[in-house]
């Protein structure tokens, strides 16, 4: 697949081919959908290279899902149904389709027959299936509420041991590799041994697979890694990919109120945990006929206005074993000394509902360029996902577009690769870090729960000024973490003008009146 010796590391394409860095089909991203797309690939025969910036498996939100993972329960019509109730009915008929009638298949094969994941059961041996907000029946596999790392770690395991397969950790794509609108590879900032390529290193695909996940690092308070800094967005939408519904960004009500937020499920209130107010009153019967169980968007903001109105807002989980069954959770409360049954909470950026758009295989509007999980458009969540949907988004597209971007007509092509410059690597003290914490300002002010027209225009403004500054020294520089900001100001930017373009209060966009303060009358 490569050759390690001999790899050229000046950022063009190497003039012996032998040199040249290659795969049949290129993942980037080591979350479910990137793995399940390794994995897709190469059962098809492909020689497979799986880039990730992680050291695995931190830095993919699929290590840190909890509740666990939808399958039909027997009944695929009705989780069609809360699919798309739960999107406001904006989803996709036709893509939950594909998502639901392949759901079982997908999580027998890979999750239960490939990877023997022990899901957890009940004392008849049955699978102990459970709920979650909006679900309207028990059909959740899960392993206690880590579900996520229950999954990943065996896959990856799986993975590293596939003879088709190369991973490469702490490898990070920083663009597309582009001729005449086909998309070619990617350059990356290490070389196969892993050492440090100031200029870039090419990697020449036959196919690309963007799986780089979410867009947590653009908002303060996030449930996701940090490495969810955006990246396969904004290199596909810089490449001139298709995006969609991007203003649909999912805010979870129950995110631990405090430094370093932790997402408590919401299979705890499905479970028989409840909100209660400042005043110790339950309120989600005031707000929707499916009460502490109505879709996330609309708990989100019940949690919100209950907080303003009373101060705090807890999960009471007295009516469980939280010890007993959630200790991953409980242990987590313990380590930021909360004692008691009543976790203060508030909502917290967890899922990007739109991304690069897909057709049913994963294809972009790109040639050769796929995109899968998080960081793809498929319509199965509209304007609001249902939860438990996304690992199972990721495992099923993820198959899909893995085995369709095995091609007889897409060889790896060594095309002239962009020229990234590191002639000033030196920035400006805390460069990153400090406009970082403007860009999240901005998104938590003006594009976060609730927005206002006006408001979004004024995020465009600051977030559209702080892109130019940052353009500015990514000319001269190839810092990991410069590129990072670059995507994620080229996500917010789509964010904001996504949330200008929509008129319609719906889901996860949510407007409301002018708060802005207007000029003083002379
Ligand atoms: C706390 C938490 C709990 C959740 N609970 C559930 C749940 O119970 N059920 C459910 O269905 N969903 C849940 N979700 C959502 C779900 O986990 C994610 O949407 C899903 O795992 C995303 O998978 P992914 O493979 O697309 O991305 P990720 O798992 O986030 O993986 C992305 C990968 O891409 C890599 N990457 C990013 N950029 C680059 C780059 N430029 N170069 C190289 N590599 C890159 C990252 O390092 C990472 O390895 C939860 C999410 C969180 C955060």
């Amino acid at each position: 697949m490569t050759d390690t010796e001999d790899t050229a590391t000046d950022g063009t394409a190497a003039a012996d081919p032998s040199d040249v860095d290659t795969a049949d089909v290129l993942v980037i991203g080591s979350g479910i959908a990137g793995c399940a797309a390794a994995l897709g690939a190469a059962r098809k025969g492909a020689e497979v290279c799986l880039l990730t910036k992680a050291e695995r498996p931190d830095g993919a939100s699929t290590d840190w899902a909890q509740g666990g993972i939808s399958t039909t329960g027997g009944n695929p019509e009705s989780l069609k149904q809360d699919m798309l109730d739960a999107s406001d009915g904006t989803a996709d008929p036709d893509a939950i389709d594909v998502l639901v009638d392949h759901a079982d298949e997908a999580v027998e094969d890979v999750l239960l027959d490939t990877l023997d994941i022990e899901f957890d059961v009940t004392a008849d041996g049955e699978f102990d299936y459970t709920r979650e907000a909006a679900h309207s029946d028990y059909r959740i596999l899960h392993v206690d509420a880590a579900t996520g790392t229950h999954i990943l770690r065996p896959f990856l395991h799986h993975i590293d041991n596939h003879d088709r397969t190369e991973v490469r950790q702490d490898t990070a794509a920083l663009e597309l590799l582009t001729h005449e609108g086909r998309v070619h590879g990617v350059v990356s900032d290490r070389d196969p041994r892993g050492a440090t390529v100031p200029n870039g290193h090419p990697i020449f695909a036959g196919t690309t697979i963007l799986a780089t996940g979410g867009i947590g690092a653009l908002y303060t308070r996030s449930t996701n890694p940090d490495d969810a800094t955006g990246d396969g967005i904004a290199l596909a939408a810089l490449a001139g990919a298709d995006v969609e519904d991007l203003e649909y960004v999912q805010f979870h009500p129950t995110a631990y109120d405090g430094d370093d937020p932790f997402l408590l499920s919401e299979a705890l209130r499905g479970e028989g945990a409840v909100l209660r107010n400042g005043d110790g009153d339950r309120f989600m019967d005031d707000y929707h006929p499916q009460g502490d169980l109505a879709p996330r968007d609309v708990v989100a903001r019940a949690v919100d206005t209950e907080r303003e109105a009373t101060g705090e807002v807890v999960l009471d989980v007295s009516p469980l074993d939280f010890e007993g069954e959630y200790p991953a959770i409980a242990e987590k409360c313990r380590d930021r000394g909360i004692e008691g049954d009543e976790i203060p909470v508030a909502p917290c950026e967890h899922f990007c509902c739109g991304g690069i758009d897909v057709d049913d295989r994963g294809r972009t509007s790109l040639d050769r360029l796929y995109a899968v999980g998080e960081c793809a458009r498929t319509g199965v969540h509209g304007a609001n996902r249902l939860a438990s949907t996304s690992l199972l988004e990721g495992l099923v597209w993820g198959l899909r577009a893995g085995e369709d971007a095995v091609r007889v007509d897409a060889d790896p092509e060594p095309v002239q690769a962009p020229d990234l410059r590191n002639s000033d690597p030196a920035l400006p003290d805390r460069f990153a870090a400090e406009k970082s914490v403007r860009l999240k300002r901005t998104m938590d002010e003006y594009l976060g729960l609730e927005r206002d027209p006006e408001e979004i225009a004024r995020a465009s403004g600051v977030l559209r000024r702080l892109k130019g500054e940052v353009d500015a020294y990514i000319r001269t520089r190839t810092a990991r973490d410069l590129y990072e900001l670059r995507n994620a100001s080229v996500v917010a930017l789509l964010i904001a003008r996504a949330a200008s373009e929509n008129p319609e209060s719906i889901g996860c966009h949510y407007l409301v009146e002018s708060t802005l303060e207007q000029p003083a009358d002379d």
